[in-house]
């Protein structure tokens, strides 16, 4: 990655792989702060190509659409952890890139992730590789019972994960999988979920967000409540873990590192090379977003100001919502201090990401009240 000619400043282009929602988000941070953007994403209907400058819809790995990319862009970034580490190295020949292909490549594995951890001294659940079916005793040994057979590759929103309580059900989940290389973990009784967004930059400074508190439904962020109803020595020692993570993995960008809390400690689960979902309340309750981070980390600006300006719940608005002629957003825009966020996806799906809302209260349980009123009323 070339730094000679940072910062790079308002007029020049910036592209991103990946056109999902958190690309438009970056689209939209980037276009406000004067930069072009160009998308690439196979997706005619990709939320972020309607929103950028150039939406080039080639696939990840195609040649002349990454020199396209490389050619037009002052410097490329990524929505996605899934991105080929391979187009990554062939676009760092052409502009800046970050995040780095080395850091994607490891955290895009849960194998390799779960390993980096546990190599770095990184406290995460019990768990073991499993590359076939004769690794699941010694496994499920390992990591006690319950526990939770996840592949190594492409699964997301707990997709690609099953409950295990037997050595069959192991087997018959590898199967299913096709035999896939997967991580066992332990089954861990949570006490909570918390998540830090960071950005780092070339130089190695930080800025962090503050700890979010996070829920899931069925593997999906469900609620994100800011601040995180913890200690706040639980909230400092999550802050200097993702810190930690993110200067051993000499990461550049912005990236989430998602915890566990059980037994009163923290456990790392996943690393996210790129702004993440629980990050959304930044949007309307901090002084800089993470999208506006993710900017200025890529364009070698200095980091902005990561302060809580009001305590904020954050819902997602998943596809489920659309039966009955769609939601009621007459509900909620009645309130001056719910935040809309909306993707324009057009197809909604069960357990698709269609928007999410943020709920500003000076009182955090009032805003966590209202935005479960809200998530009904929908
Ligand atoms: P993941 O996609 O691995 O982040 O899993 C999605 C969600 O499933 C997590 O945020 C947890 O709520 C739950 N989960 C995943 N792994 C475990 C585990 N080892 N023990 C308990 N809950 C888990």
């Amino acid at each position: 990655m070339s730094s000679k000619s940072l910062p790079i400043l308002p007029g020049a282009t910036l592209g991103i792989l990946g056109g999902g929602q958190l690309g438009r988000m970056f689209t939209i941070a980037a276009r406000t702060m004067g930069y072009k953007v160009m998308v690439l994403d196979p997706d005619a209907a990709s939320p972020a190509g309607r929103m950028a400058d150039v939406h080039v819809r080639a696939d990840y790995t195609d040649h002349a659409a990454l020199k396209q990319l490389g050619a037009a862009c002052a410097a490329v970034t990524t929505e996605f952890e899934n991105v080929p580490a391979a187009s990554l190295i062939e676009l760092a020949n052409h502009c800046r890139v970050s995040p780095g292909a080395d850091a994607v490549a490891i955290v895009q594995d849960r194998s390799h992730e779960k390993s980096w951890l546990a190599d770095n001294g990184f406290a995460t659940a019990p768990f073991a590789l499993v590359s076939s079916e004769a690794d699941l005793d010694a496994a499920l040994a390992a990591t006690g019972i319950p526990a939770l057979l996840k592949v190594s590759r492409f699964g997301y929103d707990g997709k690609g994960q099953a409950r295990i309580n037997t050595l069959d059900e192991a087997r018959a989940a590898f199967r299913e999988f096709g035999g896939q290389p997967c991580v066992l973990e332990g089954f861990v009784k949570l006490e909570r979920e918390v998540s830090v967004v960071l950005a780092r930059s070339d130089t190695g400074e930080c800025a962090l967000f503050p700890v979010a508190e996070n829920r899931h439904e069925n593997g999906i962020l469900d609620v994100s409540i800011v601040p995180a109803r913890v200690t706040d020595s639980l909230m400092q020692q999550a802050r200097e873990m993702a810190r930690a993570v993110a200067d051993k993995l000499g990461y550049v960008g912005v990236m989430a590192v998602e915890f566990f809390v059980a037994g009163g400690q923290l456990m790392v689960n996943e690393i996210a090379p790129r702004p993440h979902n629980s990050g959304h309340f930044t949007l309307d309750a901090c002084v800089t977003d993470q999208f506006e981070q993710q900017v200025r980390a890529l364009a070698g600006l200095p980091l902005g100001d990561t302060r809580l300006l009001s305590p904020v719940a954050m819902v997602n608005i998943l596809g489920d919502r659309w039966h009955d002629g769609g939601p009621h957003w007459d509900a909620l825009l009645v309130h001056p201090a719910i935040k809309l966020h909306l993707y324009g996806k057009e197809a909604a799906r069960p357990g698709r990401k269609m928007g999410h809302f943020n709920v500003l209260d000076a009182d955090p349980e009032a805003a966590l009240q209202l935005a479960e009123q809200m998530r009904h009323a929908l």
